[in-house]
């Protein structure tokens, strides 16, 4: 499963973030399975659209969405590359994340103290970006030492050395991991570091409740930045989530839109996330349950149908497949196998985003 990391300065609204994450997740849990692994790590539902439609048409007694796991990271302060808070610990933690969610302080409230005196989106991406572009440059000067030694006999070293250079070089001029264009293949040599700078991210800009629906200049400062590194910007109101979790449900509506928005950004802030990994979705669906998969872009048919179970991929015969938007134009599967919407595909077949599949195999 997929894990994304909550970073950010102190009393940024991280916690809030992710408690409103987590109570949203235990409200729907009655429709799918939930747990909280730790106190800090959270299972999340993908919202999607397409599931209702599709347990509609299918009849589905469950209906069972995708899932993200969010880990709450606090200790992030200036200094932590060098130990100061939580410092090795936080950073630690990091490295374990698929992808980062940066929480940025975009409101102000002079009752909330801000760690560094005032609110300054620029100014807080920076100390974030250099703690992690520091931790990855020790890293990287450690691994050199060592892969210097091979070197003198090795061309693999000799390589991976020179790319490790590169690395070092950028990352003193200020620059992340990410912001630096590596071939496929020096990518490859240094995947295994798990270089924090290089982890894809999010800025999450959390504003209070009168900026959600238009921003402010403080979002437009996180744009600014982000658009630099080919990052996303998701507007988020941690407070108005956190209020929505208390309201009940026929006063949820209402509440946002007094505030003229259709959510408090928490739904784009789980999409955009899974998105962010170039992650796909195919679904199954029947009476007993419609569901969705995750899949990475470009999986074949047999290796979707071992997400589900191996023993799917390794009896693979074929995969009956219809796609979503033919599925509901047509209203039913027995429509779309008339029209002949329905595919039989073999082992070379591309999963599409939004395929809806059948697996026939041996067992
Ligand atoms: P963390 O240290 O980053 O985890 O920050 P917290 O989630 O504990 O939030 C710090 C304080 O800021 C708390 O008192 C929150 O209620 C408040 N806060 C968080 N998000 C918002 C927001 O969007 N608007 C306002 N006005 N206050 C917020």
């Amino acid at each position: 499963m997929l894990r994304a990391g909550i970073v950010g300065l102190p009393n940024v609204g991280k916690s809030t973030l992710f408690n409103a994450l987590v109570a949203n997740a235990k409200a729907e849990a009655a429709n799918f399975p939930f747990c909280t692994i730790e106190p800090n790590v959270g299972v999340v539902a993908v919202p999607d659209e397409r599931l209702q439609v599709l347990g509609e048409i299918s009849n589905s007694a469950q209906i069972v969405p995708a899932r993200v796991e969010f880990v709450d990271i606090a200790g992030l302060v200036k200094g932590a590359s060098q130990g100061e808070g939580l410092g090795n610990q936080f950073l630690s933690h990091i490295r374990e994340v698929d992808a980062i969610v940066h929480v940025v302080r975009c409101f102000e409230n002079d009752d909330i103290i801000h760690v560094a005196g005032s609110v300054d989106p620029k100014r807080d991406i920076e100390i974030i970006n250099l703690e992690l572009a520091l931790a990855d440059l020790a890293q990287i000067e450690r691994r050199i030492e060592r892969t210097k030694k091979q070197a003198r006999t090795s061309k693999d070293a000799q390589f991976e050395v020179s790319v490790l250079e590169t690395l070092s070089a950028a990352l003193n001029e200020g620059k992340s991991v990410r912001q630096i264009n590596l071939t496929e293949e020096e990518a490859a040599t240094i995947k295994g570091l798990g270089l924090l700078s290089g982890k894809p991210i999010i800025y999450a800009a959390n504003v209070s409740e009168e900026d959600l629906a238009a921003g402010n200049e403080y979002v437009e400062q996180v744009r600014q930045i982000a658009s630099q590194e080919n990052a996303q910007v998701v507007i988020v109101s941690a407070q108005v989530e956190a209020e929505l979790v208390e309201l009940p449900e026929e006063d949820k509506a209402e509440f946002l839109s007094s505030l003229g928005v259709e959510e408090g950004g928490l739904k784009s802030l789980i999409r955009a996330t899974y998105e962010l990994l170039g992650l796909r979705t195919y679904f199954t669906s029947g009476p007993k349950e419609t569901r969705a998969w995750t899949i990475h872009a470009g999986m074949s048919a047999p290796q979707a149908a071992g997400v589900i179970h191996s023993d799917f991929e390794r009896g693979f015969i074929r995969a009956e497949t219809v796609a979503y938007k033919d599925l509901v134009a047509t209203g039913s599967m027995n429509a779309a196998k008339e029209k002949g919407l329905v595919r039989s595909e073999g082992k070379e077949y591309v999963v599409q985003e939004g395929d809806v599949m059948l697996f026939r195999f041996n067992v």
